[in-house]
């Protein structure tokens, strides 16, 4: 694999009229898997797929009211997590023992593998999480991409001068559920490259899909002893498995409670953690509002919200937040957002993976004084919890509830700014920094932002969400980013999962 270059895999286009009949079969599959026996997720420990009894049932969101299932899976228990940290130490398939070129040729199997099984992938995540198709496959191609990319950038690393590298020992991946196959993948995929034996504990809401995801890596010839998989829920984790010597780094998403609890439970290891942001959008006056309008409604509303990268705020310089035609633009455009069931192909807005809980609850609950709902909250099927439409809040200040809280949802604050310095201000306050928008025409202003404004993702003209591996390495600074700070799918992040030693300097 010497002249290997990385190269992005591309997403499915669903206007092709042979895609979409696909996409067809892919909904008469998942749609009614229950009366086909449903999907299960199994603990695999120590080469072993295991059989449990006692299986948890998962229902589809999207067809919550009628009690629809999914199919099930067992938790794991202490004596699994000690048997899997064990059998990760002794790695008694050699994982550590290969050459670079064959982990690489292996985990480019497992991309392959993903790329096959991409309309099952697809299915599941409807099923499970209720992702719309489009968002799920746009993070198949990126799961490809970091089963692709980090083996060739562990041998961009190795190719320096003199530098030797050797695998740290045990992963434990932590994985969220709002990209339920891409993190994963993307966790396990580092680790793995690094010459790591890696344990996988997903997300309780999205097991399956992780499990599916991980198939494809046994299938592949990544050994069951070699990513172990562990459904559990975190209290567990927190006690039987994170404080355990044989644990040799995390790689986490999610809250920063919890990051900051694996830093005191663990502060000798390294911890990659990528937690939440509270991501504005600028629009000065001097931009295509057309645009920025279009570009807004993705960041914001895309996957309900439910993404650390989503712009939750919208800073409005003075003119544009005073032009009445902007602000009933934006109102026009949010209400015709259709949302509902993932089945069906003319929802753009799917439903929400958990009932809106503690910040998201509260910001649909109330008003801050001076604020008004430009879009009311409300349910696309009155029936179903699961299925909140997009809403907007206009006139959000400074310090206000949904000005400092991030809320994981399809909630969006306009606030409103004398000017450009004001707005970068204003969005610096948050504390955050993961991403962040501008949208204007002119370069002095951009770059004004580039230099002033604290996140770790820039995107200028563009949506906030959607960063592509190798183009925009992704991850943040400040509360966004607990622990090592290294870029997902940037060139120096698998450096974190192994010790480099440099045997020969000549200076
Ligand atoms: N990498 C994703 C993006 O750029 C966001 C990941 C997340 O929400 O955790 O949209």
């Amino acid at each position: 694999l010497k002249h290997y270059h990385f190269k992005n895999e591309p997403d499915t286009d669903f206007v092709l009229p042979a895609n979409r009949a696909w996409a067809e079969a892919i909904r008469d599959k998942w749609k009614n898997i229950g009366s086909s026996g449903g999907f299960d997720a199994h603990i695999v420990v120590a080469g072993e797929t295991l059989q449990r009894e006692g299986a948890k049932t998962v229902i589809d969101k999207s067809q919550y009211h009628d009690k629809k299932i999914v199919g099930s899976y067992a938790q794991a228990t202490a004596e699994d997590m000690k048997l899997a940290i064990a059998t990760a130490k002794a790695d008694p398939d050699g994982w550590r023992e290969l050459s670079l070129t064959r982990r690489q040729e292996i985990l480019m199997n497992v991309a392959h593998a993903l790329s096959c099984a991409r309309g099952d992938l697809i299915g599941i995540a409807a099923a499970e999480v209720g992702k719309v198709f489009t968002e799920t496959d746009v993070e198949v191609s990126e799961a490809i991409d970091f089963l692709n990319f980090y083996p060739y950038s562990v041998s961009k690393i190795e190719a320096l001068n003199g530098i030797e590298t050797i695998a740290k020992g045990v992963g434990l991946v932590i994985s969220p559920w709002n990209f339920p196959i891409a993190i994963p993948a993307g966790g396990i995929a580092a680790s793995l490259a690094a010459g790591n034996t890696v344990i996988l504990k997903p997300a309780t809401d999205s097991i399956l899909c992780a499990y599916m995801m991980c198939q494809c890596f046994w299938q592949a010839g990544v050994s069951k002893n070699t990513l172990q998989f562990i459904p559990s829920n975190g209290s567990d984790v927190g006690e039987f498995m994170i404080p355990s010597k044989d644990i040799n780094f995390t790689i986490f998403t999610g809250g920063e409670k919890t990051a900051y609890d694996i830093i005191n439970t663990r502060p000798d290891i390294a911890l990659s953690a990528e937690t939440g942001g509270k991501n504005a959008t600028i629009v000065t006056a001097l931009a295509d509002r057309e645009q920025a309008l279009k570009n807004v409604l993705v960041s914001a509303f895309h996957n309900s919200g439910q993404k650390c990268s989503a712009s939750s705020l919208l800073v409005l310089e003075k003119e544009v937040y005073e032009d009445a035609s902007f602000k009933q633009a934006l109102k026009e455009a949010v209400e015709s957002l259709q949302t509902g069931s993932v089945w069906n192909f003319e929802n753009r807005i799917g439903t929400l993976s958990n009932l809106p809980s503690g910040d998201l609850e509260k910001a649909l609950s109330y008003l801050d004084e001076g604020e008004e709902w430009l879009v009311k909250p409300s349910l696309a099927d009155r029936e179903n919890p699961y299925m909140l439409t997009p809403s907007v809040r206009w006139g959000t200040k400074e310090n206000d509830f949904c000005h400092m809280n991030e809320l994981f949802g399809p909630v969006l604050s306009v606030m409103y700014a004398d000017n450009l310095e004001h707005a970068i201000e204003i969005v610096n306050e948050t504390g955050y920094g993961l991403t962040s928008g501008i949208e204007t025409l002119d370069k002095r202003e951009q770059e004004l932002w580039k230099e002033k404004i604290i996140a770790g993702n820039l995107y200028i003209n563009r949506g906030t969400t959607g960063a592509i591996v190798t183009r925009q390495p992704f991850g943040g600074m400040r509360k966004s980013a607990i622990g090592s700070g290294k870029k997902a799918g940037g060139f120096n992040y698998v450096s974190q999962f192994m010790h480099i030693s440099c045997k020969d300097i000549h200076i």
